[in-house]
């Protein structure tokens, strides 16, 4: 089965929407920073949010703020890793419960799509 037929993402922007986004590392920030032609300290007090330890970028009105009016990621060139790799995520390797509620929220995966041809599809994206 080819990769397109197992998951194909259709742009919906359900994993842009929550209550929290992802870490961004510092590296991403400084990408981030001179991908909107701001500095560090205009990055953070617009668009980040501390959590603890991590950082992460602010929700507003329900979706990363990021996330634009067309329904597209506004710094897609140089978004996240965790945005890039979702949701073909590690998590999902060893925990079939994992792989099953990934898939209920998004509209991405084939509808054959099984978890044995999605675990190997997430092993090849590591290696
Ligand atoms: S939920 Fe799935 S199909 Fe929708 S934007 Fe995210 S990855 Fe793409
Ligand atoms: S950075 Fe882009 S892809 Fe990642 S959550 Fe925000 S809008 Fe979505």
């Amino acid at each position: 089965m080819k990769e397109e037929t197992l998951f194909e993402c259709k742009c919906c922007g359900h994993c842009c929407h929550g209550t929290a986004t992802v870490s961004v590392s510092a590296e991403e920030q400084q990408r981030i920073a001179h991908f909107l032609g701001v500095d560090q300290n205009e990055l953070t007090r617009q668009f980040l949010v501390k959590k603890g330890s991590r950082t992460e970028m602010k929700v507003v009105d329900g979706h990363c703020i990021f996330y634009g009016d067309d329904g597209l990621c506004r710094i897609h060139p140089v978004k996240p890793f965790h945005c890039k790799q979702w949701p073909l995520h590690p998590s999902i390797l060893g925990d079939v419960n994992a792989f099953e509620a990934i898939k209920k929220d998004c509209p991405g995966f084939g509808r054959n799509a099984s978890y044995e041809a999605i675990c190997r599809l997430v092993k090849e994206k590591l290696d």
